[in-house]
């Protein structure tokens, strides 16, 4: 299939959007997306069948990013949804593959206050994407006009006919001019889908793609090469770049799996194991806890995981690779069910590379390989992590109450500092700009294991030895002193554990630590350090 699929660059998309797609780490277009870019493109209207999962959303907002002018800041785009969690999906998906391109664009959506909408249409916006109703409310107001709009897209059609929209849409579709091209995107096409499309789409052209092409996009396969000593370090950065919702990790055996699952919880993830000493009763209060998001992890082994009813999963993360090809697409099965979307990761130590070879060919598809993340990708994607809880905030509607206190302020001071102020204050003044919540929640909360927290103004740091490599706190203390120049005293508690250790030492310095540990061996070991993780 790969062989004769056309590239983005020779579907005709510019420079800047294949940068964003780039961004986005999309590599090829999906079936629905080879089909459906060009005819956009080109000015045609099309009907598309195509589910959630098939790339649709790119399929007609790569168009419409290409159709639109910057220089014009009336809305050129409107993509009408049936539901506010699909307008802001659809409007962040836009974003990102417009973003080198300039283009604004913005969710419009009941339950959002009016002002707030009316605001970002005022400042200008070239693509809206909303629910119907709440669009023709703002057509109603005057607070929105379709004279510019070059393209329309009614995304998911069914389900919004389902919800009562059908007069809206048309009160909606007759107020836009008549020189307007019209994409209908819908997982079936019932009667009155045909209808609608008849009224209003002009010559259409019919788009469908086959189920089974679904399954392709929609579980993103990829491998880490890393030794068997440093897979715990390399998974702990994995979870945290990836910050999973609910993962599965795969070992081979029962002692493998109890292994991992300690150590995890050592380093403060809810992790719990799924084997075949596990009874029944266990287990289902496992996968309780785990349906109700009280464990992120469940560590298992692939016997004990195929009998069992596990709940979908965001990521399967196969911590070796499996003996035979067919274990590994049963396990990787485990996430994106129901036209969902999942990742499947797998860490590969090199002796392992055959097999993974092995599997490739027997599944006819490559396993794309990864860069180890660094510390600095799990500080940014902290920091990112922060940012979207600050969009979140923002596209919500709870933020009146405090909307009068920056008002006050802003009287006096810069609304830019004023936001800096309050970020400084919420991520604890570490001054390493949002130096993460992660951070600031290891003060409040209780480390895995030892009981405390660290003192105020210290880190506590994880370390990969423990008892077992022979370590005594005097090693740290030396080792720490020497390579990072600070004095002994700075230190603060240690705690040695059989495998692993926390130390903790001033937050100020604590990169520094980090950095000279690195570098450096304890009784014969290679040390890492990492910022400890809250419980
Ligand atoms: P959608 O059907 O638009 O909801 O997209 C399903 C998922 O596929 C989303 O997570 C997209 O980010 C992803 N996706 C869309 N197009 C591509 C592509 N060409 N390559 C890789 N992933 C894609």
């Amino acid at each position: 299939m790969t062989a004769t699929m056309k590239s983005f660059a020779e579907l005709g998309i510019s420079a800047e959007v294949q940068r964003g797609l780039t961004d986005l780490g999309y590599e090829e277009p999906t079936p629905i997306q080879e089909q459906t870019i060009t005819l956009l493109m080109s000015g045609s209207d099309i009907t598309a069948q195509a589910q959630t999962g098939s790339g649709k959303t790119a399929a007609f907002g790569i168009p419409m990013i290409e159709k639109i002018d910057p220089a014009d800041r009336r809305p050129q785009g409107l993509v009408l949804c049936p539901t506010r969690e699909l307008a802001i999906q659809v409007a962040d998906a836009i974003h990102a593959m417009g973003k080198h391109r300039n283009i604004t664009i913005t969710p419009i959506y009941g339950g959002q206050p009016y002002e707030r909408q009316f605001r970002a249409l005022q400042r200008g916006i070239h693509i809206v994407v909303g629910t119907p109703g709440r669009i023709m409310d703002h057509m109603r107001r005057g607070t929105i006009s379709f004279d510019a709009v070059k393209f329309v897209v009614l995304d998911e059609a069914d389900e919004m006919l389902d919800m009562g929209f059908v007069e809206d849409i048309e009160f909606i579709l007759d107020a836009v001019p008549d020189e307007r091209q019209i994409a209908l995107f819908s997982a079936t096409i019932p009667p009155r889908i045909a209808a609608l499309s008849r009224r209003y789409l002009r010559d259409p052209l019919r788009i469908s793609v086959d189920r089974d092409s679904l399954t392709v996009p929609s579980i993103t396969q990829v491998y880490y090469e890393v030794p068997n000593h440093a897979k715990l370090d390399v998974l702990g950065r994995i979870l945290d770049v990836e910050d999973p919702g609910a993962a599965i990790i795969f070992c081979r055996t029962k002692r493998d799996v109890d292994e991992l699952v300690q150590s995890l919880q050592g380093r403060g993830y809810s992790a719990e194991p799924i084997h075949g000493d596990i009874t029944q009763q266990q287990r289902e209060r496992t996968l309780k806890r785990f349906r109700d998001k009280q464990t992120d992890v469940l560590v298992a082994t692939d016997v004990a995981a195929r009998g069992l009813d596990i709940p979908d999963v965001s990521h399967v993360i196969n911590y070796d690779v499996p003996d035979d090809p067919d274990s590994y697409v049963h396990r990787i099965g485990r996430t994106a069910r129901a036209g969902k979307e999942g990742d499947a990761i797998t860490l590969v130590a090199p002796r392992e590379l055959r097999q993974l070879r092995f599997i490739e060919r027997t599944i006819g598809k490559r396993i794309k390989q990864l860069r180890v993340p660094t510390l600095a990708d799990v500080e940014a994607r902290r920091r990112q992590a922060f940012k979207e809880s600050i969009v979140k905030e923002l596209h919500g509607d709870a933020l009146a109450p405090y909307l009068l206190l920056v008002d006050e302020l802003a009287e006096e001071f810069d609304p830019v500092e004023i936001a800096a102020a309050a970020i400084k204050i919420a991520t604890g003044g570490t001054g390493a700009a949002a130096a993460t919540p992660e951070v600031k929640r290891r003060n409040d909360h209780t480390m895995a294991g030892d009981g405390v927290g660290a003192e105020p103004g210290m880190i506590r740091l994880f370390i990969n030895i423990g008892r077992q490599d022979g370590v005594r706190p005097g090693d740290f203390v030396g080792a720490i002193a020497n390579e990072a120049g600070i004095a002994g005293k700075e230190i603060g508690a240690i705690d040695l554990f059989d495998t692993y250790s926390f130390v903790e030492v001033p937050q100020a310095i604590a990169p520094r630590v980090v950095a000279a540990l690195g570098h450096t061996t304890i009784r014969g070991r290679a040390v890492n350090a990492e910022i400890a993780r809250p419980k």
